[in-house]
């Protein structure tokens, strides 16, 4: 066995550390956990660990978070956006913002301390190009959270097309895995199948649909809802359409049903010989075979392209709905203190805007972590493993 000892404040926590490596048996790491058991020690809470290291002020919050992220990561993009974060990209811009929040405040308030010097700490004109340029800097990173939220929670892509047709074969293909039901008997596919793919580093969750048919079964009927209801949350369709078969009604019937979604047209089946008529398709097709795998690795890199993956390679952020909405809210409440700062002239207008730029602030200390309810804490916490 062997005892590392990190003192603090130099430990992940901050507090002084000592961890215990031995060889993995089960038997051996039960045996030296009973004894530390025994010495005093007690198990640890899922994400304990990490929820020291943020109360010893070691993280914040945006970095204790990055931690969960990393270790829930299944793309490199994801990866490495969790990485950055828990570097403190977010938290040095976030803080950035905030110094100059608080520089502004503390003059506005002198100003309003002091009223007989008028706006004599701060210049009207000076004020609202000041708010300006942290409206700016909180848009762009609303911005980078939105991105960050699709590469945290990643993409859907439907594949949708009528019976027979072959989703179930291209949805194996693009997962490399045969996971979803493949058969001969048209309309047998009566369950949604998701399988989370990598493409182009992003983490997209294929779903393989009924299909679109109108039916009166009632298995299929509801195989055929649950199609529509996933069509409202994709990110992208692929249509299948089979080329050693004339295009049917069905067919067209879909192509019609998918025009107002970002959509790629795939024409499956290129190992047959092409009996699809000479009629021309609304959207370019790309020809796959899900048999023999033909063309499958250029339609996996045009399913990146249609998501812009590059665009999400370039600077890769992470963040969940809690920080788009904090931030959003200090948008706002920007927007509204540069609306009070232009009323110039009119009483009590830093007033108004200390009272908005103190709660642009307060947004901002909440997805820091520095200023955030106790249960909210312990919610974001508890989805940690044990051990971290
Ligand atoms: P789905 O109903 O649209 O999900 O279609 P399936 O994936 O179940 O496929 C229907 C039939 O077409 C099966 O017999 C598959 O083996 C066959 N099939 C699917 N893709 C191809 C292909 O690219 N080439 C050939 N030759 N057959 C295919």
């Amino acid at each position: 066995m062997v005892a590392t000892f990190f003192p603090a404040p130099a430990s992940y926590t901050g507090e002084d550390v000592v961890e215990l490596s031995a060889h993995g048996s089960p038997v051996v790491l039960g045996a030296i956990v009973s004894e530390a058991i025994q010495a005093g020690a007690r198990l640890a809470e899922p994400g304990e660990f990490t929820l020291r290291a943020f109360l010893n002020g070691r993280i914040d919050l945006l970095q204790a978070e990055a931690v969960a992220d990393l270790i829930d990561a299944v793309t490199p993009i994801q990866a490495r956006a969790a990485f950055d974060q828990l570097e403190g990209t977010s938290t040095r811009a976030i803080a950035a913002i905030d110094a100059a929040l608080f520089d502004l405040i503390a003059r506005l308030e002198a100003s309003v301390d002091f009223p007989e010097e008028g706006y004599h700490f701060v210049q009207p004109e000076t004020l609202a190009s000041a708010i300006d340029d942290l409206i700016d800097r909180t848009a762009a990173l609303v911005a980078d959270a939105r991105r960050g939220r699709m590469i945290r929670e990643g993409f859907q892509v439907a594949i949708v097309g009528r019976p027979n047709v072959g989703k179930s074969s291209l949805f194996n293909a693009l997962a490399g895995a045969a996971r979803a039901i493949v058969t001969s008997v048209p309309g047998t596919t009566r369950d949604l199948v998701t399988e989370l793919v990598d493409v182009e580093g992003l983490p997209v969750t294929l779903v393989d649909t009924a299909g679109l048919r109108e039916t009166n079964d009632p298995v299929e009927i509801e195989g055929v809802d649950r199609t529509r209801r996933a069509l409202s949350v994709v990110d992208l369709v692929l249509v299948v359409l089979d080329q050693s078969e004339p295009l049917t009604e069905s067919d067209e019937h879909i192509l019609l049903q998918t025009s107002d979604y970002k959509r790629l047209v795939v024409i499956n089946k290129t190992d047959l010989p092409s009996r699809r008529g000479q009629r021309s398709l609304p959207s370019p097709g790309f020809a796959v075979s899900s048999t023999t795998g033909d063309g499958v690795a250029e339609l996996k890199r045009q399913i990146g392209a249609a998501l812009d993956a590059e665009s999400f390679r370039d600077r890769p952020a992470t963040a969940n709905v809690r920080h788009i909405a904090l931030l959003e809210n200090a948008h706002e409440a920007l927007s509204r203190a540069r609306t009070a700062a232009l009323a110039d002239g009119q009483s009590l207008s830093e007033e108004f805007v200390l009272v908005d730029l103190q709660s642009a602030r307060a947004a901002f200390e909440e997805v820091s972590g520095r200023r955030v309810p106790d249960d909210l804490l312990a919610e974001i916490f508890s989805r940690f493993c044990i051990g971290k």
